[in-house]
Order: structure tokens, then C-alpha cells, then sequence
């Protein structure tokens, strides 16, 4: 159901596609979100939702490869249907009409298995540069403020795509 006061909010999630292989050890989505609400965003209260089928039976782990916020700052979390990054109190907020920086995740499995990316919702191999991207959902204090909810391999959006506007 798509609901005004989501653009209220004023919080975009762009994304990046870094490793485009269909079949590989390694996902490594890349985020950006630009916070355009006018008022400072804690990045402790946002949560990233990737979207994605986890192949086999094997744990996962993440790495966040870099981010301007600081790569100590950002962990994961997984369950079947996505992977969540969060932010500590480390990572500070991000000031009105200013952006995270890159946020850069690389998840695997414990085992070294692959995935097969090509089922992810999430997942958008031509996505090259940091594009604003409903399929991967950004939440705060837990609700959704931007993006869809992937669910058996469809996208149910529930905000569509807010294009970033300089204040
Ligand atoms: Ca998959």
C-alpha cells in the first residue's frame, strides 16, 4: 500500500550491482542513501533489506569491504528471505540534503558454496553506478520508509522509486 508520508520521509537507498556473476561465492551489493528530509538521520535507526535466496544449507558471513561511515560500523544479520545491514552509533548520522557514502557488503557462505544470483530479488546485474533502487528496502526504527517487499520471488513495492532532490 503505498502511503504519502513514506516520501515524507525524505530517505532514498541507491545501490550498485559490484559482482555481476549469475553464479559465485560472493555477493557484493554497494548502498548509498541520500537523506533528503530536511533534518539529521541517525544512522543507527536505518536498516538495509537485501533480498535474497540463499542456495544450500550453509551459514553466512559479511564483510563490509569499505564505507565512508566506517567498515567497523556496519554488520549483518540474515534469515531465508534477505539480509539486513545495520549501523551502530559509530557510524553518526547523516545531515540534511547529505548521503551515507558508499557502504560496500560482501556476503558468503561458510562453506564456500555458491549462489545463484539469478533468482535474488535484490539482484540487478545492470546496475552499474549508484542508482536510487526500490528493490532493495531501507528501513527506520524498523518501518519501511523506501523500497518494496520481495516475497517468493516477486517485488511488491511499497514506495515507488523518489528521485533525489537538492534541497
Ligand atoms: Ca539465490
Amino acid at each position: 500500500v503505498l502511503s504519502t508520508s513514506l516520501f515524507a520521509q525524505g530517505l532514498t537507498l541507491q545501490y550498485r550491482c559490484q559482482n555481476t556473476a549469475t553464479s559465485t561465492q560472493s555477493m557484493n551489493p554497494h548502498f548509498n542513501i541520500v537523506n533528503n528530509s530536511g533534518s539529521s538521520v541517525a544512522m543507527s535507526s536505518l536498516t538495509i533489506r537485501y533480498y535474497r535466496t540463499k542456495e544450500g544449507s550453509a551459514g553466512e558471513q559479511f564483510w563490509c569491504d569499505y564505507a565512508v561511515v566506517g567498515s567497523s560500523n556496519v554488520s549483518a544479520s540474515f534469515t531465508t528471505d534477505y539480509v539486513e545491514v545495520n549501523f551502530s552509533s559509530g557510524a553518526g548520522s547523516i545531515s540534511g540534503g547529505g548521503e551515507s557514502g558508499q557502504i560496500q557488503c560482501r556476503i558468503s557462505k561458510t562453506d564456500w558454496s555458491t549462489y545463484d544470483q539469478s533468482n535474488d530479488c535484490s539482484f540487478d546485474p545492470s546496475v552499474s553506478n549508484f542508482t536510487a533502487y526500490p528493490d532493495v528496502t531501507l528501513l527506520r526504527n524498523g518501518s519501511v520508509v523506501y523500497g518494496g517487499n520481495c516475497s517468493g520471488g516477486t517485488v511488491t513495492p511499497t514506495n515507488p522509486p523518489v528521485t533525489p532532490t537538492n534541497p
